[in-house]
């Protein structure tokens, strides 16, 4: 049930968020498996996630920006936190004193530091972390680490979706070339979430998965054996009994070509319903698959219900957007997209209602 006022309802499954971290883990064998939160545990809400994880025994969590940090650690007083993008100059003493650990991209970030860190060592991806260069000085003279304190090293992996790519094994190989000089109690991470599946040569001594936590499917075009997490559901504000000759919204893109039925629900693209969705995308209406038509509005959408059961068709019923059998994964090959970019667009105007462990 969708409360009265709301236009839509955006439903996170806390349990399935922790059942996810724990087959991961299991997957994982001996390595610590983390979890990353970073971009607001991916459009979900970390305040909600986090607490949740770190109940389930997790202890070691990621997050991309320092802000984000300082937010996670006001709602997780223990937990070892690292900063992915490491320290801007000046902003070395926010680490300190929320007791954040840096991932150190650079000798010019490892310059500014000092105390706990994670060295990133760039091994394809040519992003983030030590390019080829600078880690070979690195290695060369170790002074350059005086001060730090290094408690884990890790890279990551461009293809890790793809188990057929020839760059995972050689990642995994320049990876242990170029941090082999570092103690061997430095543990090491290579995997997210599609590297877990690439199996245990890649799992080392910590995995850090985010996007298959949040139910996205980290073996594309194999069966997801995550839980899913998210539902999307919208209210129907106005139905129509259409005719030709009619078009359908702005730009007249689509056309009624007979006698049919339309529904129109409060969620548009400020929503994260993203415009790309137009004439391509689908909702679920009492069992039956609904087409979109004509292009996606700012606050609205219509879908055509003509085969849905009369009965659910209605101002007040609910088109499911996103749901089981019609997942994040397939709004986004719909939307031209990945699940990642459908989740972290997810708008601020639904009413989110969290299920499961502590909600
Ligand atoms: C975002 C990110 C992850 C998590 O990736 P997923 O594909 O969402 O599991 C792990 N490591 C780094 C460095 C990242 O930027």
């Amino acid at each position: 049930m969708i409360p009265p006022a709301a236009t839509a309802l955006l439903t996170i499954d806390l349990d399935a968020v922790v059942a996810n971290w724990r087959l991961l883990a299991e997957r994982a064998g001996a390595a610590e498996c983390a979890a990353v939160v970073k971009a607001d545990s991916y459009g979900l809400g970390a305040d909600r996630i986090a607490p949740a994880l770190a109940a389930a025994g997790c202890t070691t969590f990621f997050v991309a920006t320092v802000d984000e940090g300082i937010d996670l650690r006001r709602r997780l007083a223990e937990a070892r936190i690292f900063v992915l993008s490491g320290p801007m100059p000046g902003s070395e003493g926010a680490f300190t004193a929320h007791r954040l650990i840096p991932v150190l991209n650079s000798l010019d970030q490892i310059g500014r530091w000092r105390g706990a860190a994670a060295l990133h060592f760039d091994t394809g991806m040519t992003r983030l972390g030590l390019p080829a260069a600078e880690a070979e000085q690195l290695a060369g003279r170790p002074e350059l680490l005086a001060g730090i304190e290094p408690v884990l090293a890790i890279s990551h992996l461009a293809c890790a979706d793809d188990r057929d790519s020839g760059l995972n094994r050689a990642q995994r190989e320049i990876f242990a070339d170029r941090a082999g000089w570092l103690p061997g109690a430095v543990p090491r991470s290579l995997a997210a979430s599609s590297g877990i599946f690439l199996g245990p040569d890649y799992h080392l001594g910590m995995v850090r998965p985010g996007a298959a936590l949040y139910g996205l499917n980290p073996t594309p075009g194999r069966p997801n054996p995550m839980a899913p997490v998210v539902r999307l559901e919208a209210k129907i504000l106005q139905v129509r009994d259409v005719d030709t000759p009619l078009t359908v919204g702005y730009g007249a893109t689509h056309r009624v070509a007979c006698k049919g039925r339309l529904a129109t629900v409060a969620v548009g693209y400020a929503d994260g319903w993203l415009r790309s969705l137009g004439n391509r995308g689908h909702g679920v209406i009492g069992g039956e698959r609904v087409p979109v038509v004509g292009r996606i509005s700012m606050d609205l959408t219509t879908f055509d219900v003509s085969r849905a059961p009369a009965d659910a068709v209605r101002p007040g019923g609910v088109i499911e957007l996103i749901g089981p059998g019609h997942d994040v994964d397939a709004a986004a090959a719909e939307a031209g997209t990945i699940g990642y970019e459908i989740l972290t667009s997810l708008g601020r105007r639904y009413t989110r209602r969290y299920v499961g462990v502590g909600a």
